[in-house]
């Protein structure tokens, strides 16, 4: 229970208290009889409860009169009234001559009345509604109304004969003034039952505050109904009660109407300011702070760091983010970056800071460090904290980062300077596969060029820049080609050929390999149909697909009018895709339902780099391995790979499945692949990748007989 929910169940019990001990010990309080003393007193009270009123009227009417509610404009009306009323009454019920001698006690009780009407109704109508800002012009005229409506009444309380009873029909008077007395008790009551009503949204203090003023104020008001008499004394502890009610009231108006926004403004202020500086996923700093920081240590640092102190930003990438991100999807992605941040975080020392660069990057500021080679090697411990996979809901992936670091004094002069570098840096390593690169000023030629080649693809399509080679695919046993795989070639007009190494994954970045995807599909279809045409025994072309077009949901359908419109029997296409794609379980399985639907096959390339989760496949609909040449490569030299080998054969015979082995360049490969029990093989042993015309002269015009 928060405080402000204690204090009013308090006030709500000492309300309770106090009755309960007043009416055990009326007999003695009733002998107070001392006429002068309980006048004095009953004055005293009047003129705080006055007082209060005023205050709360001049609260509304005076303060932060550009910051008006409704509730606290509305209030300063009411109190204006009730603040003269009240005057009114407490002259003279306490006998002020010449007040009394136009109000005489019983009617003075009666302007009690009125006011207590007039602040249960209003408080009633004011605080059952929720509040909503004022003009300044409203201000005005709520006033003015306000100020016509009291003066009507006391003209009427005042000049009008017999409107206030106090002669001879006292008696009708008195119970009209009795229902009128319980009317407003109940008015109190009702307004407490509607601000607590647990149907409003949470309360706040102020609006608990007001509720303890209403406690009060109904206390006060059995007191001045004399219900329990406690003989003179009534009057003066209903007002004592009325005087703790309008305190309670100008402070909660006060709270609710200026100071809770104040510091909602306040609060939202520093929000904005957080989100401005921070990484709202992480809640790490941003690269604005990151900025401010970086400058704050030039100024410090700048030629004045007698102790000739290094400062170096190293920028962190997690590799292969995209494709966790795309393929286990964004909440996975975000999870990691999390994870991530968290990891890095502890390993932050005194002199050490941590930022969020937004996506996939982090930036590590570190202070005071002797020199260049100490910077890099504590670099070199942040790369090796991701060694351990790191554990999401979906299970444990082995991520690895990148890291491009630039060194104060020397790789920038300005802060821009010194986190531009970082970046080209890391950028750089990437291209490079490599872990860590420190800046150098070549890289900036790097980034450039990088710029321009994606322009250049951008044309390359129009410009009939790309065209395919084919590579054969042989079937071991018998050693016939049964197949070919179509490899992009990008005959640039100044570079010339462009290895699509370097090509695809900036295509795959700019969303380029989507239209390039479907040139190659619909190309290497086209050239397959084109061969059966002229009646040589048909093979299947294997196509490599892209994480990009392989998410894509009408994928299978593009496919499906490709086919169609070129005439090619599904079953003479098989579409390569990798592992990472097949991540995101349910959307691959989807995905290649939808593909095996139309009768092609699917290949999983370079099978054993990815994550390889043997688990996930086997209920996947795919119908081949390929296993990545890097193993086939050092079969003979490496225990290892021969042994990756031999078990992803054998388990992919398990499974059913074919296995091709790529990148087979010489017989030794050759034969340990064929005791394996390999099926098929591709690789420069067999042939490398030739243009149509080439691969139709070397392949297929010959009855093929490999002689090896
Ligand atoms: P990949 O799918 O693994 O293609 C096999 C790569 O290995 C080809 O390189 C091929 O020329 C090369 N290769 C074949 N036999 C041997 C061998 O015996 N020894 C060695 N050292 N290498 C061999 P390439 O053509 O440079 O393609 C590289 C990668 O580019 C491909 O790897 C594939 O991932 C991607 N790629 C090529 N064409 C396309 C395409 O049309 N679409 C997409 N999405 N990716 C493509
Ligand atoms: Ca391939
Ligand atoms: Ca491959």
């Amino acid at each position: 229970m928060r405080q402000e929910e204690r204090k009013t169940i308090h006030a709500a019990i000492i309300g309770a208290a106090l009755f309960l001990l007043i009416q055990i010990f009326r007999t003695p309080l009733g002998n107070i009889q001392n006429e002068e003393l309980l006048l004095a007193l009953y004055l005293i009270a009047g003129c705080c409860n006055i007082a209060f009123s005023f205050a709360i009227f001049a609260q509304g009417w005076l303060f932060f009169s550009d910051k008006l509610s409704k509730a606290r404009l509305f209030t300063s009306a009411l109190f204006l009234g009730v603040c003269i009323f009240d005057f009114l009454h407490t002259l003279s019920f306490t006998g002020i001559s010449y007040i009394a001698s136009y109000i005489n006690s019983e009617q003075s009780l009666w302007v009690l009345t009125v006011s207590r009407l007039a602040s249960s109704l209003g408080i009633l109508f004011i605080f059952s509604r929720e509040d909503e800002p004022v003009s300044v012009k409203g201000k005005k005229r709520a006033i003015s109304i306000s100020l016509l409506v009291i003066t009507l009444f006391l003209a009427v309380l005042l000049f009008g004969e017999n409107v206030l009873p106090g002669g001879p029909d006292y008696t009708w008077a008195s119970t009209f003034k009795h229902i009128v007395d319980m009317a407003v008790l109940f008015i109190y009551l009702l307004s407490v039952a509607i601000i607590v009503y647990p149907g409003r949204i949470e309360k706040s203090a102020s609006l608990l505050i007001i509720i303890r003023a209403l406690i009060f104020f109904a206390l006060g008001q059995v007191f001045f109904m004399n219900l329990f008499s406690v003989g003179e004394l009534d009057n003066l502890l209903g007002m004592f009660c009325s005087g703790v009610a309008y305190y309670l009231m100008l402070t909660g108006v006060y709270r609710l109407t200026i100071e809770e926004p104040f510091h909602e403004s306040r609060l939202a202020e520093a929000r904005i300011n957080y989100l401005a500086y921070h990484d709202d996923l992480t809640g790490l700093p941003n690269r604005r702070r990151l900025m401010q920081r970086v400058e704050e240590l030039m100024v410090q640092g700048g030629g004045k760091d007698k102790t000739g102190a290094f400062s170096a930003l190293a920028i962190m990438n997690i590799n292969h983010f995209k494709n966790i991100n795309d393929s286990l999807g964004h909440f996975a992605g975000d999870e990691l970056l999390q994870r991530v941040a968290l990891r890095i975080g502890e390993e932050v020392q005194a002199g050490e800071e941590l930022f969020s660069m937004g996506a996939d990057e982090f930036a590590f500021l570190m202070t005071g460090r002797s020199g260049a080679e100490s910077c890099m090697l504590r670099s070199a411990e942040l790369q090796r904290l991701f060694e351990s996979p790191v554990s999401l809901e979906s299970g444990e992936y082995h991520i690895s980062l990148s890291l491009g670091v630039s060194i104060f004094p020397g790789d920038g002069e300005t802060a821009e300077q010194l986190i531009q570098n970082a970046d080209t840096a890391v950028h750089n390593a990437k291209e490079q596969g490599v872990e860590i690169r420190r800046y150098i000023p070549a890289m900036q030629m790097k980034a450039k060029e990088r710029l321009k080649l994606e322009n250049d693809l951008r044309r390359a399509l129009e410009r009939d820049e790309f065209y395919l080679v084919y590579q054969p695919q042989v079937q071991l046993a018998t050693e016939e080609i049964v197949g070919m795989e179509a490899l992009l070639r990008w005959n640039h007009p100044k570079r010339g050929q462009v290895s699509p190494v370097e090509f695809i994954p900036v295509a795959e970045e700019s969303g380029l390999i989507v239209p390039i995807g479907e040139w190659v599909l619909r190309t290497a279809c086209r050239q397959n149909k084109q061969w059966q045409t002229a009646g040589y025994r048909p093979i299947c072309v294997s196509i490599n697909l892209s994480m990009r077009q392989f998410l894509q949901p009408n994928l299978s359908g593009k496919i499906a009018a490709i086919l169609q419109d070129i005439g090619l029997d599904p079953r003479y296409v098989d579409l390569e895709i990798t592992e990472s794609m097949t991540l995101d379980k349910e959307t691959a399985f989807e995905q290649l339902n939808r593909l095996k639907g139309l009768g092609v096959f699917i290949s999983i390339d370079d099978f054993g780099t990815g994550y390889s989760s043997l688990h996930y496949l086997k209920n996947m609909p795919i119908d081949r391995l390929k296993i990545d040449r890097s193993f086939v490569a050092e079969v003979m030299e490496d225990s290892n790979n021969a042994a990756i080998v031999s078990t992803i054969t054998s388990m992919a015979h398990h499974l059913k499945l074919k296995v091709t082995a790529e990148g087979v360049e010489n017989k030794e490969q050759l034969q340990f692949l064929r005791e394996q029990q390999c099926h098929e093989a591709q690789g420069y042993l067999f042939g490398k990748p030739l243009q149509a015309a080439e691969f139709e002269r070397s392949f297929l015009k010959q009855v093929l007989r490999l002689g090896l």
